[in-house]
């Protein structure tokens, strides 16, 4: 194929890792070889370095400034993905005797069920599995446990495309969420939740940092016997620089956080998300012959699912719209059909090239 420059980057629809944006790469490239005044490349510094610190503690300074997050929060890097947070969560917030809800509307909000089930007791508040998980669950369906240590939520549900509008009202219990598919995405309200955890590698940055906000009265829960690395409280005295942080992924996500400033910030790429989706749900809804999968009240703007007539034309589908330059387009394995991510940093543009090749696709075998 010879090299490609970044002018010929195509239309990356993948759910994850996912495209990221192009002055983000640029800039990275332009740095990769030596850090502006430091004269070696970000991955070959000392985490202990006052460089690092600084890339650092200047992410989670943009992380606090874009959403306004209360000081009584703290701000982690962490590594293991957002899995290991399905295990970190409960071995850190679930205590003996206690019950933690959890609100099962994924394949994602059911492997953390089963990670917090080896860990404690817990209760499914509420499930829409048995409808293939094509909508969030209204607040009439959702069972809490008084007292309960935590009621845990997917706020964005990555193969199925579905969001939650509205946060569930759990009144003095802490709201847990892994936020990893529409972290960003939008303006949030974090104060409403204890914790919430996200890969990066959708709408922050690369895979191998996760982020971690951690409402500090729950860092007492940590016990000292949990094993060091999977301890909030340790992670939290130490800035994430227990041992050593992924440096390259923090100073990655670092770059996002400046890029997502000079956009205008959450409100602004909110409007943009808002834009990009309702030109998608449009065409999928102008006809019969694309049929949205999620329920219209509960979709998604960040991962659009939609099924074509038949499978033998899903099968066409994918591949031509690869060779016309849109890419990632395939559906989960557990669900098929397919699935537009249309993330942050996905352009625009790259919607309507979508739309565009859907209405000739519709054409040629509507
Ligand atoms: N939760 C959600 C909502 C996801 O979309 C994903 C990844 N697609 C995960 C958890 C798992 O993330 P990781 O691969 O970082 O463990």
């Amino acid at each position: 194929m010879g090299t490609m420059s970044t002018t010929e980057r195509i239309y990356n629809f993948s759910a994850g890792p996912a495209v990221l944006p192009l002055p983000v790469l640029e800039q990275a490239q332009r740095e990769l070889v030596a850090l502006p005044g430091v004269g070696m490349s970000v991955m070959e510094i000392s985490h202990r370095s006052k460089t690092f610190e600084n890339i650092l503690n200047t992410a989670i300074a943009d992380f606090r400034e874009l959403t306004g997050l209360p000081a009584e929060y703290k701000v982690l890097m962490l590594q293991g993905g957002a899995s290991t947070q399905f295990s970190m969560v409960p071995m850190n917030l679930l205590g003996a005797g206690q019950t933690a809800d959890y609100v099962d509307t994924s394949t994602w909000s059911d492997k953390a069920i089963k990670e917090a089930k080896k860990v404690g007791t817990v209760n499914v508040a509420a499930s829409t599995k048995a409808d293939v998980y094509n909508h969030i669950p209204p607040a009439s369906e959702i069972k809490l446990t008084p007292g309960a240590a935590y009621v845990h939520i997917t706020t964005n549900n990555t193969v199925e495309g579905t969001e939650w509008k509205t946060l569930p009202d759990v009144g003095e219990v802490p709201l847990v969420a892994d936020a990893s598919s529409d972290i960003l995405s939008g303006p949030i309200e974090l104060s409403r939740f204890g914790l919430v955890y996200a890969g990066a590698q959708k709408n922050l940055g690369p895979s191998g940092v996760t982020l971690v906000v951690i409402r500090e009265d729950l860092l007492a829960r940590s016990q000292p016997s949990l094993p060091t690395m999977m301890n909030y409280k340790v992670m939290a005295e130490n800035n994430s620089l227990y041992n050593t942080p992924p440096t390259f992924g923090v100073y990655i996500l670092g770059l996002t956080l400046k890029w997502l400033k000079s956009l205008g910030g959450l409100k602004a790429i909110a409007e943009i998300n808002q834009r990009k989706a309702a030109k998608l749900y449009a065409e999928i809804d102008r006809t019969g012959f694309y049929r949205g999968t999620a329920q219209k009240a509960s979709r998604s703007l960040m991962n659009v699912t939609f099924r074509l007539p038949s499978e033998d034309l899903e099968k066409v589908f994918t591949p031509a719209a690869t060779a016309a330059g849109l890419d990632g387009l395939k559906g989960h394995r557990s669900v098929g059909g397919m699935r537009a991510s249309l993330y942050n940093a996905f352009p625009e543009a790259g919607v309507d090239a979508l739309v565009d090749f859907m209405r000739d696709f519709e054409k040629k075998n509507g």
